[in-house]
């Protein structure tokens, strides 16, 4: 299935986790026997394989997605980005997703490599993502076309001029092709009512679909935080400096925030909810055991 089918209007809500491909051989064995099977278990619509700095990690984010379609029949979406590729590198790339039998991509432009500060478009290839959506609209067989989600930033990208700026720029990847938006990781959800509310106004319609992700320790997702541009409202920071050295405590405030914030998001409206899982599973059960799914 392609990523428009799964959100139909007065559908289900539609649930989806995101993995990264382990660095290891023995990450990626721990990761098909022991992470894959249980996240099938919870039955998501689909799982997206994230794409590494300067595609570090290409071969393994088709090999997983590849392992997620045919060995757990179940739909995968591989993440691609402009990071230091030409045109003709990603021509190839997305000949061997549609040679896989893989029908979605999350269209990105990615992050600088680790040890450089910005992005630098490379030769023959794309400086930002809804140029990556055009040319995979543009190369793709018409009556095969590819799902396409892109990155929506509910606080705006940490290098955007302004959050007007960054809005528009969200309207020319759905207009080039994008069609569902998968959101950076936010902690308020009044944030995300109103990037939804100011999408909308400003003529986007694609479904807007959260993206929650539950904090496993207190230190990484500090980390993370400061890496991405989310904010952590002052009550959670709180209760994560008492946690910082306990990552069970970390692990418990993080399911709790997180039920809450899908809860409320399910309730008033939300297409559905996209949980960058981290590769873990334990955590992913107990929130989706108490979700009215
Ligand atoms: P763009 O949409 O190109 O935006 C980048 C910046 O440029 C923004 O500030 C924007 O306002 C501005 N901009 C956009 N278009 C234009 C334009 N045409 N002209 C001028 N300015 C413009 N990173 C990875 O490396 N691998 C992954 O697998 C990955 N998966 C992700 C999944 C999700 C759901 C999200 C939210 C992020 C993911 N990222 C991933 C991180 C992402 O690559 C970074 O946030 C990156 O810095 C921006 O990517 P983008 O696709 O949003 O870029």
């Amino acid at each position: 299935m392609h990523f428009p089918e799964y959100f139909k209007p007065d559908g289900k809500p539609v649930i989806s986790f995101e993995l990264f491909p382990p660095k290891t051989e023995a990450g990626m064995r721990t990761l098909s026997r022991h992470l894959l099977p249980e996240l099938v278990q919870l039955n998501p619509s689909y799982i997206t394989v994230t794409y590494g700095a300067m595609g570090t990690t290409r071969a393994r984010t088709l090999e997983i997605a590849s392992l997620i379609k045919k060995e757990f029949q179940m739909e995968p979406a591989c993440h691609l980005t402009c990071v230091g590729s030409s045109r003709a590198d990603i021509n190839g790339i997305l000949k061997d997703i549609r040679d896989a039998d893989i029908h979605n991509i999350v269209a990105l432009r990615g992050d600088p490599p680790q040890g450089s500060d910005d992005f630098v478009q490379p030769k023959d290839g794309f400086g930002h993502a809804n140029e990556l959506v055009a040319f995979i609209r543009d190369t793709e067989p018409p009556r095969d076309p590819f799902g396409v989600a892109v990155a929506g930033y509910p606080e705006k990208h940490l290098e955007a001029e302004s959050f007007e700026a960054d809005l528009a720029h969200l309207k020319r990847k759905v207009d080039a092709g994008g069609d569902i938006v998968i959101t950076q990781l936010f902690f308020d959800n009044q944030r995300y009512f109103r990037f939804v509310e100011q999408a909308r106004a400003a003529g986007i319609a694609a479904p807007i679909v959260p993206g929650l992700m539950p904090i496993l320790s207190a230190r990484q997702i500090q980390r993370i935080t400061s890496m991405c541009g989310a904010t952590i409202p002052p009550d959670l920071e709180k209760k994560l400096v008492d946690a910082i050295d306990d990552d069970d405590k970390a692990m418990a405030v993080g399911v709790e925030q997180c039920i809450a914030q899908a809860e409320e998001l399910l309730e008033r409206g939300a297409p559905g909810i996209h949980f960058y899982v981290l590769n873990k599973h334990v955590h992913i059960r107990e929130i989706m055991d108490a979700l009215p799914l």
